[in-house]
């Protein structure tokens, strides 16, 4: 039967919350395309995440996986399985790092149309898709004409979660699966905590590549503590191994809410101005005025950001 089908995500016992905003995407689509929504619950025990499947969803496939946890491979075998035997009109998964290990094997195989990290879908005969190109600084408009299956990855947090869990109709689907499973899982791996917490520091001195000497950051974290506030880096600093990825600001470190955020030698690319969207005062030191941090500034300063770190440590004293 053709429909919508969501492959969900769980991970140590619960259903994760973007298959609740890919479920969310999914019924947003549902009056337009006139398909139904189903739900591909692959997993051990899968009857234990029944119970959080949001309301509207008209009916979950349930497929029990041999491998206790999540494992590309069985989730690829058993997806191809699905489209196979379902024939969805769309497959949609959230855009992480667990889908990143089977939706693309899976839509090459099968041979579907194909588009990850995608912002926005509307519906016009078919799906039509939103997805940044070049590094986001610009929106490409996909459609996937003559294909009768799609699989789209999406962007986490691009999507409203459907609200609350309801009850809902449950199918069991026999695939085969024994003999999928590629990996082991040895343990999962909490992240240290490092204590620092850059979402709710309320001043962020930030730095970027325009401070290109790692044995100066000491300067910079003392800097940001004399004024009360956090040490905040652009990307490059953490690529380099220089700092740890929890001071990253941006697309693909924090999203970061301070009263002030003093950025230092940072360009302002489109991937770092995301994560300030929310900053209340925005301060740019840059040496280049055409900077695209100035557009966002309110207020700038064309210096050269040693210059005006020792005129704010002569001024604490
Ligand atoms: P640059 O762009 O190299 O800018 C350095 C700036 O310093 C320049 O403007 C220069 O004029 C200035 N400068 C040089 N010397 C001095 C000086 N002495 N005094 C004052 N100014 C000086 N980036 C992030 O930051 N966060 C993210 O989360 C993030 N996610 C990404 C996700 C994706 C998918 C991709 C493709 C990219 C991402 N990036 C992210 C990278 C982003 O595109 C930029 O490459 C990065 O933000 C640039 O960092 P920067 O401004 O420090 O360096």
């Amino acid at each position: 039967m053709s429909s919508i089908l969501v492959v969900a995500e769980t991970r140590r016992g619960e259903l994760r919350e973007i298959t609740k905003e890919v479920v969310g995407a999914a019924l947003g689509l549902k009056e337009e395309s006139r398909l139904p929504v189903a739900v591909a619950l692959i997993a051990s025990a899968p009857d234990r995440f029944l119970g959080a499947i949001p309301a509207g969803v008209d009916e979950v496939l349930r497929v029990e996986s041999p491998a206790e946890h999540f494992e590309a491979h069985v989730h690829e075998r058993a997806l191809e399985q699905l489209i196979a035997k379902e024939s969805p009109r769309l497959v949609l998964a959230g855009h992480t790092i667990d889908s990143f290990g089977f939706a693309p094997a899976v839509a090459a195989r099968a041979g579907t149309g194909f588009a990850s990290d995608v912002a926005s879908i509307r519906w016009d005969d078919g799906p039509l898709v939103t997805r940044g190109a070049y590094g986001d600084k610009l929106v490409a408009e996909l459609d996937f004409p003559e294909q009768s299956c799609v699989v789209l990855t999406l962007r986490p947090g691009a999507f409203a979660a459907a609200a609350a869990a309801g009850s809902v109709p449950v199918r069991e689907v026999d695939l085969e699966l024994a003999g999928a499973a590629a990996t082991e899982h040895l343990r999962f791996e909490d992240a240290v905590d490092t204590g620092v917490d850059i979402g709710n520091a309320s001043l962020l001195l930030s730095v970027g590549r325009g401070m290109d000497a790692e044995d100066e950051l000491p300067r910079f974290e003392a800097l940001a503590e004399r004024l009360g506030g956090v040490l905040s880096v652009s990307r490059p600093l953490v690529d380099a191994g220089w700092v740890g990825s929890d001071r990253q600001v941006g697309q693909s470190g924090k999203t970061v809410r301070p009263r002030v955020y003093l950025a230092l030698g940072i360009s302002g690319a489109v991937q770092h101005l995301a994560g300030i969207r929310e900053a209340e005062t925005v301060v740019a030191v840059n040496l280049d005025p055409e900077a695209p941090i100035f557009g966002v500034a309110d207020f700038g300063a064309v210096a050269d950001l040693f210059d005006v770190a020792d005129a704010l440590e002569g001024t604490l004293g």
